[in-house]
């Protein structure tokens, strides 16, 4: 899991679609699209679309 650091424009990171299937919010994709039109994890089943630092702690 050491190539997740960069973020691709297109593909959307990687949702956890279990967790998404009976999602409102992402109709089960487990990713929204923003208004930029990117994709995004969603916020209401996606349980590390909160931060994206994670466990870095050195983060503001
Ligand atoms: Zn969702």
């Amino acid at each position: 899991m050491a190539h997740g650091a960069h973020r691709s424009p297109l593909l959307p990171p990687h949702p956890d679609l279990t967790a998404a299937r009976d999602c409102e919010q992402c109709l089960g994709w487990g990713t929204v699209v923003t208004r930029d039109g990117a994709h995004e994890l969603c916020r209401s089943c996606q349980p590390d679309a909160a931060d994206d630092e994670g466990t870095d702690p050195t983060g503001p």
